[in-house]
């Protein structure tokens, strides 16, 4: 089975490992310092807090921003589950912003009405988190200027977009958004197994976020309520988690980013050859804004005709091609269901689920599988 994506490990990577391994610190030494500092000037955002998923990076995102019961959060249905329960974690309610059905990114007009309506009844959510699709940037311009005139913070979920641009500027310098916050799976671009970081300019935000990461623990006498007893002295000030990075997976995230420039030009390289091989066939390859430059995480095939969806997504499996769907409408899980979320709910987000196929992309894949999938693809959908 050629799969949907997968990491590419070399040996500097595992020498990375290796020597923390035979190191003093294992966690809570310098490679995780080094691993921040790294991606957040790479991007430049000014601060980086590494943590040991995305999942726990929205968390502690949401939890700096102060989010919380009777709180309202907003983000896009097409998505993991994480970008939403993220807000259920802090006890706001959730709801969903319907898609672009050109980039199925959050779309800014549906943005714009539901803002207005939700200002009229008094609604307006305390965070919008966009999700920059397959690596492809939302129009954060556009969100950033609803943002100032709604006043909600924004948290970007650019799990799939390190290496991504906007406006020719790195994904993650937080120009247009409070964080934005990346994941480091092993299929996502670059990998610590698991991992995730989150970038932010603002000090409020990094330091809370540091606090949300280690028990709401300081060591800091400028963040302490009395004075110390003795070097030995922390406080805990707010109540957090233990969701620190580890130093073998913040060496080997800094390996990886050595080759982010060769991982991203490899998959766009990838996606513009797939791009021209199935421009004839009866489905829509993805349409990139020419504000963004896409990371490139997923590349999405939207069939013409729905009826055919499943047939062919079960053809190219038993073509040994390892498609996936990214993704079903959050809110029609049955967790979400029972919150009360019925069908219809976002019409564009429904007509991508019953016609996207996510076909294999990743730097290793090889000619001779770019070749398999291709034909599989031409022959299970036809022109
Ligand atoms: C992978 C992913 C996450 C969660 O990332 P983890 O590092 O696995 O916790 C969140 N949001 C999106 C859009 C993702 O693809």
């Amino acid at each position: 089975m050629v799969p949907y994506g997968r990491q590419s490990i070399d040996d500097a990577d595992i020498q990375a490992v290796t020597d923390v391994l035979r190191s003093d610190y294992l966690t809570q030494g310098p490679a995780v310092p080094a691993f921040e500092e790294r991606v957040a000037r790479h991007v430049g955002a000014r601060y980086g807090v590494a943590v040991n998923s995305a999942t726990s990076a929205l968390h502690i995102a949401c939890l700096a921003l102060g989010v919380g019961p009777g709180d309202r959060v907003w983000t896009s249905p097409v998505t993991f589950v994480a970008s939403s329960n993220c807000a259920l974690y802090c006890g706001a309610t959730v709801d969903f912003v319907d898609i672009d059905p050109r980039t199925y990114n959050m779309s800014v007009e549906r943005l714009a009405e539901m803002l207005e309506r939700a200002q009229a009844e008094g609604t307006l959510p305390k965070v919008v988190i966009p999700v920059h699709l397959a690596g492809q940037s939302c129009d954060m311009a556009a969100i950033a200027e609803l943002a100032k005139r709604y006043s909600f913070a924004v948290i970007e979920d650019a799990s799939h977009a390190i290496g991504g641009n906007y406006q020719g500027r790195p994904v993650g310098d937080c120009r247009y958004s409070d964080v934005t916050v990346f994941s480091f799976h092993p299929v996502k671009i670059i990998t610590t197994a698991e991992g995730g970081l989150a970038t932010t300019n603002r000090d409020d935000l990094a330091a809370g976020m540091r606090l949300g990461r280690s028990h709401g623990i300081t060591r800091d006498p400028a963040e302490m309520r009395s004075v110390p007893d003795g070097p030995w002295y922390y406080e805990q000030i707010t109540l957090g988690f233990n969701y620190r990075m580890t130093e073998m997976q913040a060496a080997l995230g800094l390996s990886q980013m050595d080759r982010l420039h060769q991982f991203i030009s490899t998959r766009r390289h990838l996606a513009a050859a797939y791009d021209g091989r199935l421009a004839s066939l009866a489905l829509t390859t993805p349409w990139q804004d020419p504000s963004t430059e896409s990371a490139w995480h997923l590349y999405v095939i939207r069939l013409d005709d729905p009826d055919r969806h499943r047939a062919t997504f079960e053809a190219l499996r038993t073509a040994g091609i390892g498609v996936n769907l990214h993704y079903m409408p959050v809110y029609l899980q049955p967790f979400y269901r029972d919150m009360g979320f019925q069908p219809g709910h976002c019409p564009e987000a429904e007509r991508y689920y019953a016609r996207a196929i996510s076909i294999p992309l990743f730097a290793t894949l090889g000619e001779r599988d770019f070749d398999l999938v291709v034909d599989a693809v031409s022959a299970a959908v036809g022109g």
